[in-house]
């Protein structure tokens, strides 16, 4: 994280753009339970992309839908992501709906389709670690989708998404691949060395450029060495900077993914 407050998130995203990279910026908040908490999120999303265009950063937003107010009504939530949309298309720049549980897929896929059918700058996200990723991905083409591959960061039950590391990694490959051979911009949000290997091997055997058709994300502050290395031989990344005062389930995440985070997180309260 960068830090609680949307002054220390904006120092984080200048510093990053100085250094080659892109951001994305998520303000920490998901499942929120009334229309006003959705409605003051949409608010901070929308001050967030006109500051981001005043002060010339490259820099877009990604959000989850229940931070919007899925869970309080799909048409209040759509409501939101369009004044988001609409926003970032006012200021020359684009937004992306996170993934979040299997519960919630077919609640965000519908309403990215009901974005998309209305607005260019809008992303979405598949998650390899599901068995219905390559179907969607599939039902997504016609749509030519700025599409986000990532493994996934949820506990799943085994009828909803593979187990085995191998079997998801497998699928990440094959979407990414797909996305990519399809047209569709494709932003390979990964970490892991083997996959951004082979997705600069594959992009090298297609013809297709390091810039302008796909990108590299990384969280901000993990793999920082490979995420240099790809800027520097040309690659665009762009890096996830979340911020704000509801960092439990972020943090939550992130040590699930990682269980050695745990003694990292530790050793920072200690110092503190
Ligand atoms: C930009 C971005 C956006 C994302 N958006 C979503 C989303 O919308 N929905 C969703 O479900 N998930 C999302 N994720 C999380 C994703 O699903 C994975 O949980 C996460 O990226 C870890 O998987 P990995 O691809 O890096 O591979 P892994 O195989 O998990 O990790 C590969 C290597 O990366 C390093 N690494 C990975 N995670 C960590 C960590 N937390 N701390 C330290 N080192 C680590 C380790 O060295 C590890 O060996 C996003 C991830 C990124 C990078």
């Amino acid at each position: 994280m960068a830090g609680e407050t949307l002054d220390e998130f904006l120092d984080a995203a200048r510093a990053a753009n100085e250094q080659g990279f892109a951001v994305a910026a998520g303000i920490l908040g998901e499942g929120v339970t009334s229309a006003q908490e959705a409605e003051e999120a949409t608010d901070r999303y929308c001050e967030v992309l006109r500051i981001f265009r005043e002060r010339g950063l490259d820099a877009n937003v990604a959000f989850k839908a229940t931070h919007v107010g899925l869970d309080v009504d799909p048409d209040l939530a759509y409501g939101n992501a369009r004044r988001i949309a609409q926003t970032a298309a006012e200021t020359q720049n684009t937004m992306r709906l996170d993934m979040e549980q299997s519960s919630y897929v077919d609640r965000t896929l519908h309403l990215y389709r009901r974005l998309r059918s209305e607005f260019d700058n809008v992303g979405c996200v598949l998650q390899s670690y599901l068995y219905r990723s390559r179907v969607d991905l599939r039902a997504l083409l016609e749509l030519r989708p700025n599409i986000r591959i990532v493994k996934g960061a949820y506990l799943e039950p085994p009828d909803v998404a593979f187990a085995k590391k191998h079997d998801v990694d497998e699928q990440y490959v094959r979407l990414a691949c797909e996305a990519l051979d399809n047209g569709c911009y494709t932003a390979i949000a990964t970490h892991d060395p083997a996959i951004v290997a082979k997705m600069c091997s594959f992009a090298e055997q297609k013809g297709i450029p390091k810039r302008g058709r796909f990108e590299f994300q990384m969280l901000y502050g993990i793999a920082a060495p490979a995420a240099r290395e790809l800027v520097d031989a040309g690659y665009r990344v762009r890096l996830a900077i979340p911020f704000g005062e509801n960092w439990f389930p972020y943090l939550m995440r992130r040590l699930a993914e990682r269980p050695a985070n745990v003694a990292f997180v530790l050793k920072g309260m200690l110092q503190r």
